[in-house]
């Protein structure tokens, strides 16, 4: 993909090199390793971050940090940029044919670590989105990750991972986020679990949206498409279970399995129709 000259968004908050928290060079033990593996890729599981938020409402954290002002210049920054540009292209188009105005989300680019008003993010957790301050927290070692550790090639990958946490943005536009937290407690953890499969495959199922729409643009080509699926295939549940642990336990599922993953992506790069996303209202995921 390439976006040739294209500036890029203005939302971007650059907070590298600020002196975050780092892990420290101890490493991090059991705890961490398990939130690494469930954070991996496309975030924290989402039921959690509802958690983290309703918590960092009574502890009033602060919620923003110093940022360098103005585009951010380094090639990884600017492809950065330039996707979520692109999104807001898509789904300010979406909104307005919907006679509603999309909010624009801004992007954090950290390392280490930085306050975010869902509590502290950490590098570790992978990208993630914060209904609450509306921000997408990413640590573009991440990006490495992909390539190294989930074998990802090319930058499509990347750019799938910003549309997807921008797809979570979408949903806390459109009431879906606040429909699942309504359940919270009344239903059993395994259903919440669910929920949460849900709003991820959904969130596939908006990046692949967005790749329908950026297409031509943004110079997406069958290769790349190709890459994101392989990327989405990498980061299931089963996989990541697999993985780590030898077996799969279904139930715990926080993300989706990696067809599922495969298929949601894939119907929205097909159809291009957030209407097409609808996780919730299927039996068949
Ligand atoms: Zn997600």
């Amino acid at each position: 993909m390439d976006f040739g000259n294209d500036e890029g968004s203005c939302n971007v908050e650059d907070r590298r090199g600020m002196g975050g928290i780092g892990l420290g060079a101890g490493g991090i033990g059991l705890g961490g390793l398990v939130i690494l593996i469930i954070g991996y890729f496309l975030g924290v599981d989402p039921s959690q971050l509802l958690n983290m938020a309703q918590q960092a409402e009574v502890q009033q954290p602060q919620a923003t940090a110093p940022a360098r002002s103005g585009p951010v210049t380094d090639e990884l920054g600017r492809f950065v940029a330039q996707v979520l540009g692109s999104t807001e292209r898509v789904w300010g188009e979406e909104f307005r044919q919907r006679g509603s105005e999309y909010r624009q989300p801004h992007l954090v680019l950290y390392d280490g670590s930085t306050p975010s008003a869902c509590g502290m993010g950490r590098a570790a957790m992978g990208p993630f989105y914060c209904p609450n301050d509306e921000r997408v927290y990413l640590d573009l070692a991440f990006f490495r990750d992909l390539r190294t550790r989930f074998h990802a090639p090319g930058d499509f990958p990347d750019a799938y991972v910003i549309a997807h946490e921008v797809g979570h943005h979408v949903q806390k536009l459109m009431g879906t986020f606040d429909r699942v937290e309504r359940a919270r407690g009344r239903v059993s953890q395994a259903e919440m679990n669910q929920a949460s499969v849900r709003l991820e495959l959904q969130a596939d199922c908006y990046a692949g949206v967005w790749a329908n729409h950026a297409g031509m643009q943004a110079h997406i080509t069958d290769q790349d498409i190709d890459n994101g699926l392989t990327a989405a295939a990498a980061i299931g549940d089963d996989r990541l279970q697999r993985q780590s642990q030898g077996y799969v336990v279904p139930e715990s599922f926080t993300h989706g399995s990696s067809q599922q993953r495969v298929r949601w992506f894939k119907r929205g790069i097909e159809s291009g129709r957030a209407e097409d996303c609808n996780t919730f209202s299927t039996r068949a995921l």
